[in-house]
This record gives structure tokens, sequence and C-alpha cells, in this order.
């Protein structure tokens, strides 16, 4: 006979093994513009919409894969899977848009229990939430830390050196004749903060340069007012400036601090603390071919954009978040436009010029592991050669692959590989797997662990 003991016992098995059997797993997916971010997730919906038939069919879990519903989630900032879909099928095949703000993607994923469990659990359910973002954002971390002085100060070291120096040309000077405490005049502080705006975009496209503070002046994302980003960096100024009420000072330090404390700050507190994996995708070609400077360059934006995923006891981090993410995945992207013999080279340089950063996130207790993909391969090698379509052309060409150096000389100098801006490949269809390279094991790393 059935007693109240039994039942409550029974449904609190029943909770439990429900429990068990759904599970959700957050990843963060960043780097910096045009690192591949909108075509790579796009791939990994992919990729799962048709388990069955690519490269996920044969692995373990996704041979127990019943279904993959992915949702167009109903918050603010959806990620417009459609519309990239939409590029890459149309002809001639285009890439999506790229990432300007926060995106949100929901995959709800159904398995065939095993073992034991298979008798009393109908069907395990995981949910992969992921969080599409921009990699600038993460260049502000620092600012946490700063003072308004003290970031005057950086900037102007920064952009005292070339090619920042060369590229800001006048603006350097008219910012560092500016006295601080005289009285700010509000028409030309928006103009320099356009002009400032101008300056970073630049520094971004025309030298490859990646530590462009700050990062949301470049992509500002939604609900974020014109008036928020309304303070430039005043040259001459440092820790020990002052100014009274209404001066440049005053004007600049205010909006800075503001910036700091609900834009900068209000990012890692609503969405990153919340991340258990993160992706870190960075284009590595793009500055080997810009060349020395570009490297330099993206060396210190990564090691900015890592410093978020350093959590060693007493970081800021630790103390202002308490974050949670336990893995990191790196990647080299876009690795088809070089020989698939020549593609490890190109993730071992990536990790190579960031090896100390690598080891103080490993040391602050995250895994981390490395994978040299590309989302949608639209190149193929046939013998010596690689054929692949170029952007805005329709037929193709047959080209040398450049070659990729086994590691990266410590100088960073380097005889950049040219490269051509190749197209996606033709007759690309929802239902059907995107030729890719390693998205099958990328997926499989966001599931480990979650169907135990
Ligand atoms: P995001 O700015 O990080 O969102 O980057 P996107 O996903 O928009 O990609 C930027 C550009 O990189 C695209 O417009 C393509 O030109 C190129 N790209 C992205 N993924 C691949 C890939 O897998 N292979 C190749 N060859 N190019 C890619």
């Amino acid at each position: 006979m059935a007693t109240v003991e039994n039942v409550n016992w029974t449904k609190k098995a029943q909770s439990r093994v429900a429990r068990l059997g759904s599970q959700t797993v957050r990843v963060g997916v960043t780097g910096l513009s045009g690192a591949g971010k909108t075509t790579f997730i796009t791939s990994v919906i992919n990729q799962l919409e048709n388990h069955h038939r690519g490269l996920l069919a044969r692995r373990i879990p996704f041979n127990r894969l019943i279904s993959v519903r992915w949702q167009r989630v109903s918050v603010a900032q959806p990620f417009s899977y459609l519309e990239a879909l939409d590029a890459l099928s149309s002809v001639p095949a285009r890439w999506p848009s790229s990432t300007t703000d926060l995106a949100r993607v929901v995959i709800d994923l159904q398995f065939r229990p095993e073992g034991l469990l298979r008798k009393i659990q109908g069907v395990r359910e995981v949910r992969i939430e992921l969080l599409d973002y921009p990699g600038e954002w993460l260049l502000d971390l620092p600012l946490l830390g700063l003072d308004y002085g003290q970031w005057c100060a950086q900037m102007a070291a920064l952009v005292d050196s070339e090619p920042r120096r060369s590229i800001a040309a006048d603006l350097r000077l008219r910012l560092a004749a500016i006295d601080p405490a005289a009285p700010c005049d509000p028409v030309e502080l928006r103009q320099l903060t356009a002009e400032w705006t101008a300056f970073i975009l630049r520094c971004r496209t025309d030298a490859e340069l990646s530590r462009n503070q700050p990062g949301r002046f470049m992509l500002p994302g939604s609900g974020i007012a014109a008036d928020m980003l309304l303070f430039v960096p005043l040259l001459s100024a440092n820790q020990h400036s002052d100014g009274p009420a209404g001066s440049w000072w005053s004007q600049c330090e205010q909006r800075f601090n503001y910036y700091r404390d609900f834009v900068v700050k209000g990012f890692y507190d609503e969405h990153f603390s919340r991340l258990d994996r993160q992706i870190l995708l960075v284009d590595m070609l793009a500055p080997m071919q810009a060349g020395q400077a570009a490297l330099k360059d993206l060396k210190q934006a990564l090691e900015d954009v890592m410093g978020s995923f350093r959590y060693g006891r007493n970081s800021l981090l630790q103390r202002l978040f308490s974050p949670r993410i336990s893995r990191m995945a790196i990647c080299a992207t876009k690795v088809d436009q070089v020989a698939p013999g020549e593609q490890r080279s190109l993730q071992q340089c990536l990790e190579d010029l960031v090896t100390d950063s690598l080891s103080e996130v490993r040391h602050g207790g995250v895994q981390v592991q490395g994978f040299p993909v590309s989302a949608v391969r639209a190149a193929d090698q046939q013998g010596e050669t690689m054929v692949g379509g170029l952007v805005g052309q329709t037929a193709f060409v047959r080209y040398q692959p450049v070659s990729v150096p086994r590691h990266l000389p410590l100088d960073l100098k380097l005889v950049g590989p040219k490269l051509l801006h190749l197209r996606p490949p033709a007759n690309l269809h929802r239902n059907e797997p995107f030729p890719h390279f390693r998205m099958d094991d990328l997926v499989g790393w966001i599931l480990e662990g979650k169907l135990l």
C-alpha cells in the first residue's frame, strides 16, 4: 500500500531525476570586431540543426541527440539566425552582418539517456544559451581599476606612439592643449568626442589596431544614449589634476565615472558573471598580414580581454563579481584561408602571442583549450593549390595558399601572408550542414561534462 512517506519519497526522487535530466550551459562568444562571431554562431546552430548528417552524427553524445530546437528569444537583442542564413544562402553568397551588440541565442537539445538512466528518464534535456558580445567591450575592463586622471595618462602614452600618433594627427595636440581647469565648451566637447570616436575607428580599420578605448564609442550597443558617451581623454591631465564645477576636468570626469560604474560594470554584473564557459575567437591572419605594429596591438588587446578571465585570488574581477567561468576555448578563426596542413600552426601562433595570459588564466583555475576553426569553409585544397571565390565576383580563383610559420617570432616581425577576401561557398542551405573545420569539436566542447 502506498503510504504518504512513500509517495513523498517517490516525488522527491522523480524531481531529482528531472533536475538531473535537464541542464543549462551558458556560453559567452566574444572576439574583436571581424573575428568571425556572427558566422561562428550561425554555424553552431546550423551544425546542431543538422546533427544527423554532418560530422556531428558520428560523435558521442550527438549520436543520441533526438531533437534540436533553436529559439527566437523574446528578449531584447535576439540573435538574427534567419538573417544570417539569408545572407549565406543568397546568390551570390554574402557573409552575414557582424556583431555590433549583445545578442542571445537559446538552443534546446533532447538526448536519449544512456545506461541505467534510460529506465527512469524519458529524455535528457540540455539548454545551450549563447551570449554573443563585442570583445571591444571587454577592453574596457581595466577602466574599473582606474580613475579618470589615470586613464588620461594612459591614453596620452598610447597616442604618443606610432602608428597612433600619425593617425591622430592634430587631434592629439588639440586634446593636449586643453587646460583641465578651464570652463568646458559643450559644443567643442561634442565635436572632440566625435573626432576621438572617428580616430579609434580609423585605428581599427586603417591599421588593424585592437586596443581602442572606450570600447562602447566604437560599438555602443542598444540602451546606450549618446549623452552617456560624451567625454574625451584630456591628454595633459593625470591623477593629480583637478578642476572646478563646469570645467573640462569635472565634465569629463563625471561622465567617465558614469561610463565606468554603470555601462562597463553594468555589463559585467548583468551578463558576464552568469557565464559558465567562454569562447574567444581571434582573427590572426589579418594582423599577421598588417605586420608587427598590428600584432603587438592585438597581443595587448587580447591580454586586456583575457584579463576578464583571470580569476586569481584577490583579482579585481574576483572581488567585484565572483565569476564562474570554468572553461575557455581560444580559437584562431577563418583557418580555411590557409592550407589544412598549416591550420594548427596558425593556432600555435595565436597561443604564442598570448602565452603569458593563457598561463595566468589557467593559473586562476580556468581550463583552456585551443581550436583552429573555420565556421564556413570558403576554399578547398586541390593538390598544391586552393580554390575559392572572391567577394564581389562570381568566378572561382585558383591560388597558392599563404604559408604560416610554425611559431610566431618573439619580436613579432614576420613577412605577413597576402590574403584574398573569400566569399562564402555557393549553395549553402539551412537544412544541410555547412562545410567547416572543427566546428564539431567546438560543439562537443560546449556540451562536455553536461551529459554525464
Ligand atoms: P564579427 O564581427 O566577429 O561578428 O565577425 P563576422 O562573423 O561578421 O565575420 C567577419 C568577416 O570574416 C566576414 O565578413 C567574412 O569576411 C570573414 N569570415 C567569417 N568567418 C569566416 C570563415 O569561416 N572563413 C572565411 N574564409 N572567412 C570568414
